[in-house]
């Protein structure tokens, strides 16, 4: 998908149902009045602004305009408000850009606090939580922040004096913008969609029920039978597909050729899932005993559950009626009603490419096809065959077999941890000595330490960053009664990394609009950085060239099996969009024969086997909308990081540097740090190299 560029898409917008559903003759008469009276209020700006004003009066007129509804006010309104509000010279855009800056990171700062303490009792351990906090923790006091300033008018300040960019912009002039203009494009940033709330409900409700189709689906194990009638799995084994079926293939490699029947049973599922042949009576139903590879059915004969079979009950093998499919395109639907809304990205795909991860998708297609493509899949291969004694089936792209070799005495470090940090506050207390044995310097350690509480976590633990430079960021972490154990402390130097990343990219960034980083793969490859030293903080020995090879391997061949199905994913929503009056069985047969596509192409030759299915699976691709390709991206993302980290020899300062660039585009935030944009390169260096180390 090309990018197109701003000022075509706001003419778009112009032309959008946001003008009305006016017949033509009548739209035109209304676009000639509305075109006179622009040309007027023009021409009275410049008289009074200067020449010098003209481009930004025109570019403030049209995108205030692009977004102004009837409910607004009319065309009187209109020029009395951008009369009022446009700032005619550089002093006057000076200082209303400080009182934005300012105001709103008091309106998102006090607002993340007010829900941080709404959420308070719910998140952290300190007592029985009671009925009162489930209304209090479901609040969020910044849900209407974008209606408000629509409402206010502050949005159209903002779109009247402030120019909207879109990523082809970004990437085109980027790199010689100032931080002030990288500040501007974040601003209006805010403001890029102004999408009415009956499309929004009705995207959320599209969502609302692709999760809840999705989470009842379960395929109770004990009644698959094969051939001989012969049960595989054990009773009561109700798996979730698709997460807890590939977690049981995964699992099934400990047994070696004895796990060989088992994970051909649940490839065979999959495969029914994903064309549909499931037969609908096996969905989620333990009174049926099924046979996937001739797709035969019976009442079940043994019980595995509470549930009774009505009497004369007969299962029959009639298929699941393609509604994976129908709920895909019902989401499909939903979200493609906020296009018109959405001048600066007018499609999902856009929106998710453009806006959300802020990569083109052009880019983010040859990177995976990249990993896909490479030859060194062929190598790693042949050690999983070698490993496993056997030629390699569709199912080894969730091969698990590549592990860190040594293994470790975790009730030792339990009981060094339990002595150590008995209380949350223990390690609070330690924080300064932990960043110092990470590789900050004394003085950066001390006030890194102060700028973050620790809290007793109620669930596993998690890192919350603050939204204004006077608070601070919290580590939640789990402390049991007896003190912290070494799975807790591993979590707890995870999230640290989280938050030390939080402080740098809030405090340390110049303007307070570009805090953060450019997306979530960034702070996770950061705080991966800190997670991957814990043992070395612990005076324990840290994992040796063939460990790192090893986990190495682990990375690369699960970024290579999630690559294909981002890459189905993209391919499916560019056919949905091109088909949007698609039947969900036409849709289905798009989603086989696009997925087969991928897989001849760079699955086949690995793998064995044409025309496999199987990248049609993931769950995300139903209900997460276009996720899927953040997780191969991430892992390219934390190899070029750690890569870095590696080659400078000081994580404290490289780590600092990284953090306080603030939210760039991930291209140029990642060309800033390492002196290379987003790619595989790295991950395929370091696969290479482990390839030598393993024999
Ligand atoms: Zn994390």
């Amino acid at each position: 998908m090309r990018p197109i560029g701003t000022a075509a898409l706001l003419t778009a917008a112009l032309a959008s149902p946001m003008a009305g559903a006016l017949t033509p003759p009548a739209a035109q008469a209304a676009r000639t009045a509305q075109e006179m009276a622009t040309a007027a209020l023009t021409r009275e700006l410049v008289a009074q602004h200067g020449e010098a004003q003209r481009g930004r009066i025109e570019r403030g007129l049209k995108q205030a305009r692009a977004f102004w509804r009837a409910e607004d006010g009319d065309s009187k309104a209109f020029a009395a408000f951008v009369k009022a509000q446009f700032a005619g010279d550089q002093k006057a855009l000076d200082a209303l850009f400080g009182r934005l800056e300012f105001t709103l990171e008091s309106y998102f700062g006090h607002a993340h606090e007010i829900g941080r303490d709404y959420r308070w009792h719910t998140d952290l351990d300190l007592g029985p939580v009671l009925p009162v906090d489930e209304i209090l923790s479901g609040y969020d006091p910044g849900a209407h922040f974008i209606d408000d300033a629509f409402a206010n008018k502050l949005a159209f300040v903002v779109l009247l004096n402030f120019p909207l960019s879109n990523l082809e912009d970004r990437l085109k002039a980027g790199d010689t913008w100032t931080r002030r203009q990288w500040a501007e494009a974040r601003l209006t940033d805010l403001f890029s969609r102004r999408v009415p709330a009956e499309v929004n409900q009705a995207a959320a409700e599209a969502s609302g029920q692709a999760e809840r189709y999705i989470a009842s689906y379960n395929i109770w194990m004990h009644h698959l039978v094969d051939a001989k009638g012969q049960r595989l799995f054990e009773p009561k084994k109700r798996l979730l597909s698709h997460w807890n079926l590939r977690d049981e293939l995964k699992s099934r490699y400990a047994q070696g050729s004895a796990g060989l029947a088992h994970q051909r049973s649940i490839q065979k599922v999959m495969e029914r899932i994903v064309t549909q042949t499931i037969p609908a009576d096996v969905i989620d139903n333990p009174l049926v005993d099924w046979n996937p590879f001739t797709n035969e059915v019976k009442a079940a004969t043994v019980s595995d559950s509470d549930r009774r079979a009505p009497a004369g009950f007969k299962p029959t093998a009639a298929p699941e009626p393609d509604t994976r499919y129908k709920v895909l395109l019902d989401c499909f639907l939903a979200m493609k009603k906020a296009d018109p809304y959405s001048p600066t990205a007018p499609t999902h795909i856009a929106r998710s490419y453009e806006e959300g991860r802020q990569l083109p998708e052009a880019r983010v297609k040859q990177m995976l096809e990249a990993v896909c493509s490479s030859p060194l899949l062929k190598q790693v291969a042949q050690v999983m065959e070698r490993r496993l004694g056997r030629k390699l089936e569709p199912f080894d792209i969730w091969y698990n077999g590549f592990r860190p070799g040594a293994s470790l005495d975790e009730a030792k470090l339990d009981a060094l941890l339990k002595a150590k940090y008995p209380t949350a506050a223990a390690y609070k207390a330690d924080m300064p000595n932990l960043l110092k044995g990470l590789g900050f310097s004394p003085e950066r350690s001390a006030w890194l330490a102060s700028r973050i509480e620790v809290d007793p976590a109620r669930g596993s633990g998690h890192a919350m960053g603050a939204q204004r430079r006077a608070d601070n960021a919290h580590l939640r972490t789990r402390v049991g009664a007896d003190g912290m154990d070494y799975k807790g402390f591993n979590i707890a130097v995870h999230e640290m990394g989280h938050n030390v990343e939080q402080t740098f990219s809030l405090v340390n960034v110049d303007h307070w609009l570009l805090n953060g980083v450019p997306n979530t793969a960034f702070t996770e490859a950061l705080a991966f950085v800190f997670q991957a030293q814990d043992l070395k903080l612990l005076g324990q020995p840290a994992p040796d060239a063939k460990a790192l090879a090893e986990k190495t391997l682990n990375d690369f061949w699960g970024t290579y099996e999630i690559a294909g199905v981002g890459l189905v994913d993209t391919a499916v929503w560019h056919w949905m969009y091109d088909h949007p009056a698609a039947t969900p069985s036409q849709l289905k047969e798009a989603v086989l024969s696009i997925s087969k596509d991928v897989w001849n192409r760079y699955y086949a030759p690995v793998l064995g086997q044409k025309d496999c299915v199987l990248l049609g699976i993931y769950s995300h691709m139903i209900s997460s909308f276009l996720y899927l390709p953040d997780y191969p991206i991430g892992h390219m993302i934390a190899f070029q990081i750690e890569h870095e980290i590696e080659k400078t020899g000081r994580l404290g300062e490289t780590f600092e540097r990284m953090a306080t660039q603030g939210r760039l585009t991930p291209d140029l935030w990642m060309q800033k740090a390492t002196g290379r944009p987003v790619g595989p390169e790295a991950l395929l260096e370091a696969t290479e190299k482990a390839l030598r180390q393993i024999h």
